[in-house]
């Protein structure tokens, strides 16, 4: 993978733009739930790294932090968590020589690197993990900091839009996959087709060419989408797949997908839930949860907790080598909230992403 320095951006400015979350509650489009703050431009600490940001995706994530299921550490808070931008100030002690570079920042903030969730590679599980964008500020601005071990190079093939999506949506989904113990030739099957299933999409043709794929999604324009890049078969939620699958992954924030999914499954099928949190809306539907339809026969259901720096690096390489064609919708940082609205109301496809910075 080839890696360009960068030219040194403008001077940093005292002062920078910033689309901030400073109240919770249902997302409602007549009050737009971010507003666009002037705040002083941080300066990065010890071992940490200012970032001109050039994009940020735009993640359901942010909708969880707003409706408070995931709520911030405090208020108000810049999110974003999916963020490409050159390296233009360093703090003391940085040691990976990353000035005017471009790289990317993830969900995965920081954790502690000591306990044994860290020590054996699981830092996503760590007791202290802290996430970009909800416990410390993320990137719907001009500049962040971060510490400098949690960031990563991002290949020259991949633009600077393209790469947002491959940082939370891509890395979550190559983690799922993983977690998914396919084989090649056994069927995946993918509920819900977002920012993160058409990436997983992708990938799993690759790591597994003899497997069919077949999606399950509400919207007809993304069952179309995903013909188009080459599943095997697109239903409805609820719909029966033509053969039972070995693993499901569900990106949706709804209950009925989990309840298909387990029952779409093969005997000793894996059904694993990306999603940071589910939404109560028609959590009733679990009262229909059936022994011997959803579970019997070695079903297995696990869920996938934030993202590790290796899920990170292992995405971009994967997506560097396919190469992986993220679908992306731009926006500028004020449109941040008609991002938002468009996420929850699902009206586009592909990610949408925060063009801060034209490259
Ligand atoms: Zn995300
Ligand atoms: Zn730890």
């Amino acid at each position: 993978m080839e890696f360009t320095e960068h030219q040194p951006p403008q001077p940093v400015p005292a002062e920078m733009r910033a689309m901030r979350i400073h109240r919770l509650g249902p997302l409602d489009p007549g009050r737009p739930p971010l507003t666009l703050d002037h705040i002083a431009t941080p300066e990065p600490g010890k071992a940490e790294l200012l970032i001109r940001v050039h994009a940020c995706g735009v993640c359901h994530t942010e909708l969880d932090e707003i409706e408070g299921r995931t709520p911030p550490a405090r208020l108000p808070m810049t999110p974003g968590h999916q963020v490409v931008g050159t390296v233009v100030r360093e703090g003391p002690g940085c040691k990976h020589e990353l000035l005017h570079r471009r790289v990317g920042v993830a969900w995965i903030h920081s954790a502690c690197g000591s306990c044994a969730w860290c020590l054996e590679g699981r830092e996503n599980l760590c007791p202290e993990f802290r996430a970009c964008g909800r416990d410390a500020p993320g990137g719907y601005a001009e500049y962040m900091v971060i510490g400098e071990d949690f960031t990563y190079r991002i290949p020259d093939s991949i633009g600077d839009l393209e790469a947002t999506p491959l940082l939370c949506a891509g890395a979550v989904g190559f983690r799922a996959l993983r977690l998914c113990r396919l084989e090649n030739g056994e069927a995946l099957g993918l509920t819900g087709f977002g920012a993160s299933g058409h990436l997983v999409l992708q990938m799993a043709r690759h790591l597994y060419p003899d497997s069919g794929i077949c999606v399950f999604a509400r919207s007809p324009a993304e069952r179309d989408f995903a013909g188009l890049l080459g599943a095997t078969w697109a239903g409805d939620t609820t719909a029966k797949p033509p053969a039972p699958l070995d693993a499901i992954i569900d990106t949706t924030p709804a209950w009925l997908p989990v309840l298909a999914g387990l029952e779409a499954l093969a005997p000793g099928g894996r059904l694993v839930i990306n999603a940071i949190r589910k939404e109560d809306g028609d959590c009733a539907e679990l009262t229909g949860l059936d022994y011997d339809r959803h579970l019997w026969r070695e079903k297995s259901l696990s869920t996938v907790a934030n993202v590790t720096r290796h899920d990170v690096s292992e995405c971009l390489r994967l997506a560097a080598e396919i190469p992986l064609e993220p679908h992306v919708t731009p926006y500028t940082l004020e449109q941040a909230n008609e991002a938002l609205i468009a996420l929850k109301s699902g009206s586009t496809r592909g990610a949408k992403v925060l063009r801060l910075l034209e490259t």
